[in-house]
């Protein structure tokens, strides 16, 4: 049935492609909506574009808030939610005073300067929802605001602090904020917004101690999806920590019986990864080995995330590759269970089992990939989240977020959808974002060469021993899964 659709959609004539991804690009950037337009229309609606003046004037005030030199998200409460890369620059940059001024100067420019208008779904040729990992800094309703800004049709946010294991219970009027911007913003909190799990939580743990307390961190956050009225929750399968990979299957199921008793209706959904050091799921026999102890199969299922499939030695650049990887994914752990993506390209070649995130169409798999990803009809009404990197340098040297990456990436998935790969808008932004990765794929290339030639030395395969996979089973080496 997979094989059929995949086939069927591989062979879709893309006739009525959309315009050249490089001019609907363009495009894209010239289309500043002000929040009120967005308010008053309930979303989901490309609206009026406003002149272009306006844009310079955004870009002007985000430039701006970007080079502020009093960053307060150093600040205690701005760490709870930080999105991926947020969470990176507060691990890495030394602590600042805050500037309390600057809290506001960011929620206006977010608030009267979209980066790009949310695409209406039902406008595309397939209802495609693609977003990004936003912030939830300063709160969980702040996420829906920072979703509406990059023109996101779904998203992504951590609950509460990924990185600690004590966090605040979720506040009354966060909560209610959320659901009424959820209403004004036209979210569907059952479908298409996907929170992502604590990195600090392994489901596999064989410490009972251990295992208890992230236990309670997990069911934390099923309660808080509970109170948000949010259906689906993806993370980290765990580690082994050394045990076998069966033992840890086992009580990772074990133990989402228990939180699933325990709430009534999130369904959890376990992220396949790269395959680094002891980390489970990298293979899709063992989300399968892990869904087949699962008590209630209506609460379990599989976010993919593309970047950590492709690491892990499953293709998608050809239609064919795609197709075989999908029908692989039916045949072992079943299509039905696939609820969620994570669109990334990755800066490490196919197999590489390095997690290393790459903005779209600039990595290995490149833009084709995504072509048929966009394009294959079975994967409609599912969350597409982007966890692409957006740190740039800013004028004074210093690490900024570029949330306009984000907004331009959105835009450019959804012209994928139906374009002709033949066309010549197609070849040229294929050509042009392969041409901008250049260096960064070179550059790991050779890394993970070398990797390979010290391993054959040594007469080893490089998932045995040693530092590198202490470091591995505990993070990933991108997006924020870092360290
Ligand atoms: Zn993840
Ligand atoms: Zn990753």
């Amino acid at each position: 049935m997979v094989r059929q659709s995949t086939r069927k959609a591989a062979q879709a004539k893309p006739a009525q492609a959309k315009p050249a991804a490089v001019e609907s690009r363009t495009r894209v950037k010239e289309e500043v909506v002000s929040v009120a337009a967005v308010k008053a229309n309930g979303t989901e609606k490309t609206l009026t574009a406003v002149a272009e003046s306006k844009v310079d004037a955004a870009k002007k005030t985000v430039s701006k808030r970007k080079s502020a030199p009093a960053e307060p998200e150093l600040d205690g409460k701005d760490i709870e939610n930080a999105s991926p890369a947020e969470d990176k620059k507060q691990v890495q940059e030394p602590k600042k005073p805050a500037a309390k001024k600057r809290k506001t100067t960011k929620k206006e420019a977010e608030d009267t300067m979209p980066l790009a208008a949310r695409t209406a779904v039902a406008s595309l040729k397939r209802a495609m929802y693609i977003g990004a990992h936003v912030s939830g800094a300063g709160g969980v309703q702040n996420s829906i605001q920072n979703a509406a800004h990059i023109g996101a049709n779904a998203f992504a946010l951590f609950l509460k602090s990924q990185r600690k294991w004590a966090s605040p219970p979720l506040a009354d009027e966060a909560k209610s904020q959320f659901h009424a911007l959820l209403k004004q913003h036209n979210y569907d909190a059952t479908k298409h917004i996907l929170p992502h799990g604590s990195y600090l939580v392994n489901l596999a743990q064989a410490d009972a101690a251990k295992a208890a307390q992230a236990y309670d961190g997990f069911l934390d956050d099923l309660q808080r999806c509970e109170a948000l009225g949010i259906t689906l929750y993806n993370f980290h399968p765990g580690s082994t920590g050394g045990a076998t990979t069966s033992s840890a299957c086992a009580r990772i199921a074990a133990q989402l019986n228990k939180a699933h008793a325990a709430t009534s209706s999130v369904v959890t959904l376990l992220e396949n990864m790269c395959g680094s050091g002891n980390v489970i799921g990298s293979r899709f026999e063992e989300l399968r080995d892990i869904i087949a102890l699962v008590d209630d199969k209506s609460r379990v299922g599989v976010c993919i995330d593309t970047c950590h499939a492709f690491a892990a030695g499953y293709d998608l650049r050809t239609p064919e590759a795609f197709a075989s990887t999908m029908a692989e994914f039916d045949a072992v752990v079943g299509l039905k269970y696939l609820r969620a993506f994570h669109l990334n390209d990755s800066k490490a070649p196919f197999g590489s089992h390095r997690d290393l995130h790459a903005n779209i169409g600039t990595g290995f798999l490149g833009l084709r990939a995504f072509h048929n990803i966009m394009n294959h009809e079975p994967l409609q009404g599912l969350p597409m989240v982007l966890e692409t990197p957006i740190d740039e340098k800013g004028p004074d040297g210093k690490t900024v977020e570029n949330k306009q990456v984000w907004a331009d990436e959105i835009k450019l998935l959804e012209s994928l959808i139906g374009m002709d790969v033949e066309s010549d808008g197609f070849k040229e932004k294929e050509e042009e974002l392969h041409a901008k990765g250049a260096s960064e794929r070179q550059k790991v290339q050779e890394q993970v060469d070398k990797k390979a030639e010290k391993d054959a030395k040594k007469g080893t395969k490089g998932k045995g021993k040693g530092k590198r996979k202490k470091k591995d089973e505990e993070s990933c080496d991108s997006c924020g899964e870092s360290d």
